[in-house]
């Protein structure tokens, strides 16, 4: 995993039109030695995998997936059906679910344990709110949702984890340098307490990530990669962030 990660999050973004914008992503990243992946919305998954073809160097991942493996659950999507669509990844624990759908940590974790179970590399996310930031709870939230979200089935397994502040995601206003340097080395350390340092999984920078300030979060001490959102939905500002990785 020495390669920078980027990763495009679609959200519930995107029709079967622009399955255009993924091949275009594809044609012009061809020759970048970055990792890429795009989470499309589950009802393109299958179809954007159909349109790179098999041998595609971009990796499809889904948003969100259940922890059991099939049964009564309307609505749900499994790891297995992931991995049957085309997917390689899985995005869980974003703010998005954590705070729209009250995901709880417990949750995430058990989703993770079907993901790695299932096959997907899971790339999970944690980060403060804005009032947790000014409480000067930031380490305490992160320490928690790292320890709480990612269950010991991830030791040896290959996993992603991605720092989102919520507060940075959709508004445009990204942490600092220092925010992001202070928030990884503090991923960075309990990460290697909790899994040993033999492994290293990407740390990702999630929040307001544009094509103007990619270059600047990509190259800060400890950041592997980035989880963008509005930014990977034209190909021509996703490729300006993959070109702009060291
Ligand atoms: P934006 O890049 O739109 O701020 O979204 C970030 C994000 O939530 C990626 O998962």
């Amino acid at each position: 995993t020495s390669h920078t990660l980027i990763a495009g999050n679609w959200k519930m973004n995107g029709l079967l039109s622009s399955l255009d914008e993924a091949r275009a992503i594809a044609e012009g990243s061809s020759d970048s030695v970055v990792k890429i992946a795009v989470f499309p919305p589950f009802t393109l998954l299958h179809a954007m995998s159909e349109a790179l073809g098999p041998d595609s160097h971009i990796l499809l991942g889904g948003q969100d997936c259940h922890h059991e493996d099939n049964g009564a659950y309307t609505g749900d999507v499994s790891a297995a059906q992931l991995l049957d669509a085309g997917a390689r990844m899985v995005l869980l624990g974003h703010s998005e679910r954590r705070h729209g759908h009250k995901e709880a940590c417990e949750l995430v974790a058990l989703k993770a344990r079907a993901a790695v179970k299932a096959g997907l590399e899971p790339l999970i996310c944690v980060g403060e709110t804005l009032e947790q930031r000014k409480e000067g709870l930031t380490h305490a939230v992160l320490s928690k949702q790292l320890r709480d979200s990612l269950p010991d089935d991830l030791i040896g397994k290959a996993f992603h984890v991605s720092y989102e502040p919520v507060w940075a995601i959709g508004t445009g206003m990204i942490a600092t340098d220092d925010q992001i340097i202070d928030a990884f080395a503090l991923i960075r350390r309990v990460i290697s307490e909790r899994f040993g340092d033999e492994f290293k999984p990407h740390l990702l920078y999630g929040g307001s990530v544009k094509p103007d300030n990619a270059a600047e979060v990509l190259r800060l001490e400890g950041v592997g990669g980035a989880l963008v959102g509005g930014a990977s939905l034209k190909a021509a500002d996703f490729l300006k962030i993959i070109h702009s990785a060291p």
